[in-house]
C-alpha cells in the first residue's frame, strides 16, 4: 500500500485533539447509519429515549443501550445488518467458545478497513514490507486466518497460509521457507516449539524473530517462556469476531506494554460489568466497544466480555489496554474465591521444574466447587519427586490467590494440546 512502506500512519502520530475530532464525527455518521438501517438498534435506541442527534460529544455515548453476544445469537443470522445483502462481500463467524457461534459480515470497504488495521498492527510489532509471514491462526470462518492473512498482504509481506494443525509439517515450513514472523495462539506456539525439539532442531536457532500471539488469554510468564525458547520478541494482538477480528488493539515492539487499541476505528470504554456505570480510566472491568467505520455490521458499545484496563497512550496517539485477564465467563467460584485461569498461570509458569501445560479440572468438594489443577512437569518424575513438586505448587497457589487446590504433575506431553484456542478448564472425571 502506498504510504505504508514509509512507516507509520499519519492518524497513529496525530494529535490527540486530531484523532477525537475524527472520532465524534465517525461516531455520529456510525449512530445514524445503525439508527437508519438496522430494527435492533431502531426499537432499542427508541426504548432508551435516545437518538444519534443527542450525541454532540463522545462522553454523549454513555446514554445509548449496550449490545451483547445475545442479540447477536437473536439476530442470527445476519439480522443485524446494515446494508443490503448485495454489498456484503465476506461472512465469517466466531469461535463459540461460549455457545452457539455468532455470524458476522463485511463489505468491501470492512475488508479493506480491516487490512489496514491489521497491516498497523504487523507494522507495530515489528513487521516491514518484504517481510515473510507464517500464519497459523486457523483459516475459514475464523477471523484469525484471513484477517492475519489480508493485513500481511496489505503490508507488502509474503504470506505463508498455514492455517491450524499439521504441527510436524508446520515445523519443516518454517525451517524450509525461513519465515521472520509468526502468527499464532500462544498455546499453539508451545505445541510447534515442542515439536521443532521432537525434530531435532533447535528453536532458539530458527530464522523466527517476532510472533504476534491474541485469540486467547496469556500472560508475562508465557511471554518470557516464549521469548526465551525461540529467541523472538514476543507481542500480543486482540481482535473479537463481532467487532471487526484481530487487529482492534495491538502491542508495540518497542514498548510491550499493553495494546494500542486503533482507536480511529474502535471506540473503547470501560464498565462496572455489574453496574453497566463507565469506571475511571485505569480501573479493570469489562472493555465495550463501538466500530466507528464499519458499513455492514457497525456494532455500538459492545460488550466484550473481556477484562482489562484502559491505559494513557504511549507509543501512539492512540489509548492502550492492558493484557486481557479473561472473559467473565471464564471466572471460575473455587471455594467460594473467584478466580481467572491467567492468574494460576502466572504462578505456575513461574516454577521452573513444570512445563508451561495445563488444563483445569472443576470438581464438587462438598457444597462448594474444589480445583485439580493438571500440569506437566519438564523433565521425566518419579512419584516421590512429582508429589513434592505438587505439594511446592499448591503452596505457591495457596500463598498467590488464597485457596487450596489439588495439583496433579503429569509426564511430560500428556495435557491435551491445542491447535487454536487452548482449552484450560475441563470438565473430566478422572
Ligand atoms: P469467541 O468469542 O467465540 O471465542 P472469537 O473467535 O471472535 O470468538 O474470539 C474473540 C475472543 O478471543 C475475545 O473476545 C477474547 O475473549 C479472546 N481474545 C482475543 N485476543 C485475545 C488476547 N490477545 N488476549 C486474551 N484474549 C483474547
Amino acid at each position: 500500500m502506498a504510504g505504508m512502506s514509509a512507516g507509520l500512519e499519519a492518524i497513529e502520530t496525530a494529535s490527540r485533539d486530531e484523532l477525537l475530532s475524527l472520532q465524534l464525527e465517525r461516531l455520529a455518521t456510525t449512530l445514524r447509519h445503525a439508527y437508519k438501517n438496522v430494527d435492533q438498534y431502531r426499537s432499542t435506541f427508541d426504548a432508551a429515549g435516545v437518538s444519534p442527534e443527542d450525541c454532540r460529544s463522545l462522553e454523549d455515548l454513555r446514554h445509548f443501550p449496550f449490545l451483547t453476544k445475545d442479540t447477536f445469537r437473536e439476530n442470527y443470522p445476519l439480522g443485524l445488518l446494515a446494508v443490503p445483502r448485495e454489498r456484503v462481500a465476506r461472512i465469517h463467524a466466531s469461535s463459540g467458545t461460549t455457545g452457539k457461534p455468532t455470524v458476522v459480515a463485511y463489505t468491501q470497504s470492512d475488508i479493506d478497513m480491516w487490512a489496514i488495521v491489521m497491516a498497523r498492527s504487523i507494522w507495530a510489532a515489528g513487521g516491514r514490507p518484504g517481510d515473510v509471514v507464517h500464519v497459523a491462526y486457523g483459516y475459514g470462518l475464523f477471523t484469525g486466518g484471513l484477517g492475519a492473512h489480508y493485513g500481511a498482504e496489505r503490508l507488502g509481506c509474503t504470506v505463508i497460509p498455514v492455517s491450524g494443525g499439521q504441527t510436524a509439517r508446520q515445523v519443516s515450513l518454517i525451517h524450509d521457507l525461513q519465515p521472520r514472523i509468526i502468527l499464532v495462539t500462544p498455546s499453539y506456539c508451545l505445541n510447534l516449539i515442542d515439536e521443532m525439539e521432537r525434530q531435532g532442531l533447535d528453536p532458539t536457532d530458527t530464522s523466527l524473530e517476532i510472533g504476534i500471539f491474541g485469540a486467547e488469554p496469556w500472560t508475562d510468564e508465557m511471554r518470557q517462556e516464549i521469548e526465551q525458547r525461540l529467541q523472538i520478541d514476543a507481542v500480543d494482538i486482540y481482535g473479537l469476531t463481532e467487532v471487526i477480528g484481530p487487529g482492534v488493539a495491538q502491542e508495540c515492539v518497542e514498548t510491550k506494554d499493553g495494546l494500542t487499541v486503533w482507536e480511529d476505528h474502535f471506540y473503547p470504554e470501560i464498565i462496572d460489568p455489574d453496574t453497566g456505570e463507565i469506571l475511571p480510566s485505569g480501573e479493570e472491568g469489562e472493555l465495550v466497544l463501538t466500530s466507528l467505520t464499519k458499513e455492514a455490521m457497525p456494532v455500538i458499545r459492545y460488550r466484550t466480555g473481556d477484562l482489562t484496563r484502559l491505559l494513557p497512550a504511549t507509543a501512539r496517539t492512540m489509548r492502550r489496554i492492558a493484557r486481557i485477564k479473561g472473559r467473565t465467563d471464564d471466572m471460575l467460584i473455587i471455594r467460594g474465591v473467584n478466580l481467572y485461569p491467567s492468574q494460576l498461570e502466572v504462578i505456575l509458569l513461574r516454577i521452573p521444574e513444570l512445563a508451561p501445560h495445563y488444563q483445569l479440572e472443576v470438581v464438587q468438594a462438598g457444597n462448594s466447587n474444589g480445583l485439580v489443577v493438571h500440569v506437566e512437569s519438564r523433565e521425566h518424575l518419579d512419584d516421590p519427586a512429582a508429589r513434592a513438586l505438587a505439594a511446592t505448587a499448591a503452596g505457591r497457589i495457596k500463598d498467590g490467590v488464597g485457596i487450596t487446590v489439588e495439583i496433579r504433575v503429569a509426564e511430560p506431553g500428556s495435557v491435551s494440546r491445542s491447535t487454536g484456542k487452548a482449552q484450560r478448564v475441563v470438565n473430566r472425571t478422572s
